[in-house]
């Protein structure tokens, strides 16, 4: 455990109530605990001392990377989270140099970035961030709770606590608090409880995507020695609707998430799992995974919709009351935004705590809106790709893609956009990075020469006698 010493906290209030204990919750409660006397943390789930799959979290077992922005946000709340990482088994990568990356065909340069990643399963890294979460003297975490309603002030205007019950029954409680943070993840019944206290519903936006994660656990076969710790056989959107990516995660272990969109749904076999990483337009996965020895079922997870809930747009809301994560927003996961626009959210109530209780709904859910701007058009923007999919497309839509394409082209062999690319999808840096005139004028005139054309990852496995001595 780390023992650097937390930024020095405001004290805005004596209690608040972060209710879901997933990672939007966890980095909520962290932030809170600087600005209140008390947090207490609610979680439906009964939590282990481990990193083992609960009911609460089922995309638990697919690959999950942390945005770099994100990571920074986590070590900020918890000084040394990275450390902590690490010493539990995570992987240090550079996000270039150590990951292979394959779009449309084209191997992307392995260059050393600058920009670091942790991998590991989601699992650890969740219980990392709960294990200090535990650590912070002023944070009670109350699990095997649900949070069945709010508690209001009588009229109506001010959320002041929560009632929770044991799930599926029990002795009903109350607990009051200043500030109620709703992280209960994608199904909030927020929504639901605010009508019935006499609020207009939130205006949702959905935007259909039909993704399947199929995913598995596999020990890394004899003489395993692959040149990168991460592999990304990504789909040419809007013609391939498929990939994968395999990556090295703690314990030696391998996972694998295979997706589909739009009806292209995985197998889940085992003969057939293995074989539709054939089917992908490059055989590096597949030549790996017909060596390996599955460590578990494969896991599946059927993503419908990006769902943005429009708080910010809402005349009326109450005081004291805060969403956060995919309460708020909920993403297409490939495109790895969730874990750190929850952080970010987590941050911006920090920020707005810190000016004072009174107001604070208001401003928090305005940040939230203006924050969640781009991570949203990032993602619904590579959905929309999709001829079938109903959706507004913005204007210039169909320049911007025609961009984006030979942009991404560009990455595949100049280093200047591969590193750009990498820091606006890390949300390092704004997406008008990649418009800049000289990456303009490289888009328009640069091309591959037959050397990029060539590139790709050397074999996974040692020489045959390496091999054998492993085994
Ligand atoms: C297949 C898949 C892959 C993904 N990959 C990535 C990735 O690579 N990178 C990334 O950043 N994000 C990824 N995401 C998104 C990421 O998992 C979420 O954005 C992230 O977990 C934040 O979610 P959350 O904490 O808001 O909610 P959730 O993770 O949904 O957690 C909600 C929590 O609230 C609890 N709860 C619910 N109701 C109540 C209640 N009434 N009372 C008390 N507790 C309650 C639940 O038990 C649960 O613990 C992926 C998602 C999926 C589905």
């Amino acid at each position: 455990m780390s023992t650097a010493t937390p930024l020095p906290s405001t004290s805005a209030g004596r209690h608040a109530i972060v209710y879901g204990g997933s990672t939007a919750g966890l980095s909520a409660a962290g932030v809170l605990s600087r600005h209140f006397e008390r947090v207490t943390l609610v979680e439906r789930d009964r939590f282990e001392n481990a990193p083992h799959p609960r009911k609460g979290a089922p995309q638990a077992s697919h690959v999950h990377g942390l945005l770099t922005r994100g990571m920074n946000v986590l070590c900020e709340v918890f000084p040394g989270f990275q450390e902590d990482l690490k010493a539990a088994g995570s992987i240090f990568m550079d996000m270039t140099g150590d990951f292979a990356w394959c779009m449309g065909g084209l191997w992307r340069p392995r260059i050393q970035s600058g920009i670091y990643f942790y991998s590991q399963s989601r699992l650890l890294l969740e219980w990392v961030l709960r294990q200090r979460l535990h650590a912070l003297p002023n944070v009670r975490v109350l699990d095997g709770r649900e949070v069945t309603g709010f508690l209001t002030s009588a009229d109506k205007a001010r959320v002041t606590g929560v009632q929770l019950q044991a799930p599926g029954g029990g002795q009903e409680e109350s607990l009051e608090a200043e500030l109620v943070v709703d992280a209960s993840g994608r199904g909030s019944r927020t929504p639901q409880w605010l009508e019935a206290l006499g609020y207009p519903r939130v205006e949702e936006t959905h935007i259909h995507v039909d993704v399947v994660y199929a995913s598995r656990l596999f020990r890394a076969p004899p003489g395993f020695s692959a040149d990168w710790k991460m592999m990304n056989i990504a789909p040419e959107f809007p013609r391939e609707r498929q990939g994968a990516v395999i990556q090295q995660i703690e314990n030696g272990h391998l996972l694998v998430s295979i997706a589909g969109w739009l009806g292209t749904q995985p197998p889940l076999d085992d003969a057939g799992y293995v074989e539709f990483t054939r089917s992908l337009s490059q055989p590096h996965i597949h030549e790996v995974l017909e060596h390996a020895e599955p460590l578990g079922p494969i896991n599946v997870f059927r993503f419908s919709h990006n769902q943005r809930r429009h708080y910010e747009r809402m005349p009326r809301f109450p005081e004291g009351l805060a969403p956060v994560g995919d309460a708020f927003c909920s993403f297409n996961p490939i495109y790895g935004q969730g874990m750190t626009t929850g952080a970010l959210q987590a941050q911006a109530l920090g920020g707005c705590v810190r000016q004072g209780l009174g107001g604070l709904s208001q401003r928090y859910r305005q940040q939230v809106g203006q924050l969640l701007a781009v991570p949203w058009s990032m993602a619904t923007s590579g959905d929309l790709r999709f001829p079938e999919v109903e959706g507004k497309r913005p204007p210039a839509f169909g320049l911007t893609s025609w961009y984006g394409d030979r942009f991404q082209q560009l990455a595949s062999h100049d280093e200047e956009a591969l590193r750009t690319f990498v820091r606006v999808m890390h949300m390092l840096e704004s997406p008008a990075a990649l418009f800049s005139p000289r990456l303009i004028l490289k888009t328009l005139t640069s091309r591959p020469t037959a050397a990029d054309l060539e590139r790709k990852p050397e074999p996974p496995f040692a020489p045959a006698a390496a091999r054998e001595q492993a085994a």
